[in-house]
């Protein structure tokens, strides 16, 4: 019998606010321990929290990027828990009515035999993140700068198949909500954190399997690890007869092995209950209408346009997507214009190269977009050639004059004119005698080394088609 997977994924994503959630402390990372807190994030007695309207703006934006719905009304829960990092003793989420549920998210995936795959959302809800232990060699500190920073859940439903999709999404995932500025998705800093959902069942059966937790996973690679170990692990036990048991096991990166931490019969109980002092949560039209203004365009759908608006093919459009301030600099220079390509092809190699030559950045070009894409129509007009068109570009990096300027400013506009190049040629030939015979005694490569001495002696600004045409004529005549 043949196994399958089944995987959902509760994704952790800490959310970009100047301040935590319920007080004014700073969210930043890396301040020295406890320096960003207050009695309010230590969980005093008689402290009353204040919604950040922000984290609820970015809650409802991420539901709104997610396609969920987004119910009129929301609430707080405590589920209450004993643990060092919290001081409260409790956590601050939503529990059954969650600010956003019933969406789904469409991401590339070469693995899916129509290369897209839909994973749906149960719910994004926002929760409050904790402090952090620090296991030195004789103690144990808590730091509660993280305590009370926004923090989103993410909750997918179980449609992941495999390791590979599952990376694949949270890839996605994250570059959405990066790209509208949800969270800056930075893995180093933590600020993604994901518990790994996973069951296997007898391929084509509907019921699923017993569900194993992995636990509070920091990257993504290491969540395929764990997964690549894990679903084997569970198939061969399945298949030796044991009967899996649902439970909760830490993935340990260096032995790259998932182990036992606690069986379903130790769950715990939070006896969630409503948060007494808060407000539910109930958006008007104005306040979802003003959020929904800052849904940006995606990354794919902008890929696709930039597929279908400028013919790029999918590897160009994949990196005017992934680098927006070079995506924009492109369309700057490429809309309207008849050889999108060709502009793709400078915007993505010749610009970055020079950038990084000349240590500058986009925001300091001395010339518009504009200037581009009046450099590649000189090409493309056939007046000057592509290698004198590396010349102007540098002198353009360097000066910011517009292109045709420099072209008659230092001569370099190409030579198509028959005659000088009939001239050029004769002198070629007269001064090459032995690649010439070669040439006429059958030899066709010769005529490579002709013409690139040809090149040489324009100094580049000869028409190289007609250079080649024109010594076949003469060495054939
Ligand atoms: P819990 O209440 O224990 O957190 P949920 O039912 O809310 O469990 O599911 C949590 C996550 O686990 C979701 O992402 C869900 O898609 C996934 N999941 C649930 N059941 C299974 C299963 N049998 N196999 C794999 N993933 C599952
Ligand atoms: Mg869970
Ligand atoms: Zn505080």
């Amino acid at each position: 019998m043949e196994y399958e997977a089944v995987i959902g994924l509760e994704t952790h994503v800490q959310l970009k606010t100047r301040s935590k959630m319920w007080c004014g402390c700073p969210n930043e990372f890396g301040s020295p321990p406890n320096t960003n807190v207050c009695p309010v994030c230590l969980g005093m007695p008689g402290v009353l929290p204040v919604a950040n309207e922000e984290a609820l703006r970015l809650t409802v934006l991420t539901g709104y990027l997610l396609n969920c719905e987004i119910p009129r009304f929301a609430k707080f829960d405590r589920k209450n828990y004993f643990y060092p990092d919290s001081a409260k003793n409790y956590q601050l989420t939503q529990y059954d009515r969650p600010s956003t549920a019933n969406g789904w998210v469409e991401f590339e995936f070469d693995g899916s035999p129509t290369g897209v795959e839909r994973v749906r959302i149960t719910r994004a809800h926002l929760e409050e993140d904790v402090g952090k232990n620090n296991h030195f060699d004789r103690h144990s500190g808590v730091d509660f700068n993280r305590a009370g920073v926004p923090l989103l859940e993410i909750v997918s439903e179980p449609d992941l198949k495999g390791p590979d999709m599952a990376y694949a999404y949270l890839k996605a995932l994250t570059d959405i909500l990066a790209r509208a500025n949800v969270s800056d998705c930075d893995l180093e800093k933590g600020m993604v954190r994901c518990d790994v959902n996973v069951s296997v069942r007898p391929r084509g059966s509907e019921k699923l399997g017993a569900k194993i937790e992995i636990k509070n996973m920091n990257s993504f690679s290491g969540v395929r690890r764990a997964l690549e170990y894990e679903i084997p692990r569970q198939i061969e036990a399945v298949m030796r007869g044991e009967a899996l048991r649902q439970e909760t096991r830490r993935w340990d990166d260096v032995a790259g092995i998932t182990e036992p931490m606690r069986s379903k019969e130790d769950a715990h109980d939070y006896r969630y209950f409503p948060e007494p002092d808060l407000m539910p949560f109930a958006p008007t039209d104005e306040w979802l209408a003003e959020v929904r203004t800052r849904v940006p365009e995606l990354p794919r759908a902008r890929k696709l346009r930039l597929m279908r608006d400028f013919g790029l093919p999918d590897g160009d459009a994949q990196v005017l997507t992934d680098n927006l301030p070079l995506g924009q600099f492109f369309e700057a220079a490429a809309t309207g214009y008849r050889h999108p390509k060709s502009v793709a092809n400078w915007v993505i190699n010749n610009l970055p190269a020079k950038l990084a030559e000349t240590s500058t950045s986009l925001g300091d070009l001395k010339f518009p977009a504009t200037a581009l894409r009046d450099l590649v129509d000189l090409v493309e007009s056939g007046k000057i050639s592509s290698k004198i068109a590396q010349d102007v570009f540098a002198e353009m990096f360097a000066t910011g004059m517009a292109p045709a300027a420099i072209v008659d400013q230092k001569g370099l506009a190409q030579v198509s004119d028959s005659g000088a190049i009939e001239a050029l040629a004769a002198q070629v030939i007269a001064a090459n005698p032995g690649p010439a015979a070669d040439f006429k005694a059958g030899k066709a490569a010769a005529l490579n080394f002709l013409k690139g001495q040809l090149m040489k002696l324009s100094k580049g600004k000869a028409n190289p088609a007609m250079a080649g045409e024109v010594l076949e004529r003469l060495l054939k005549a």
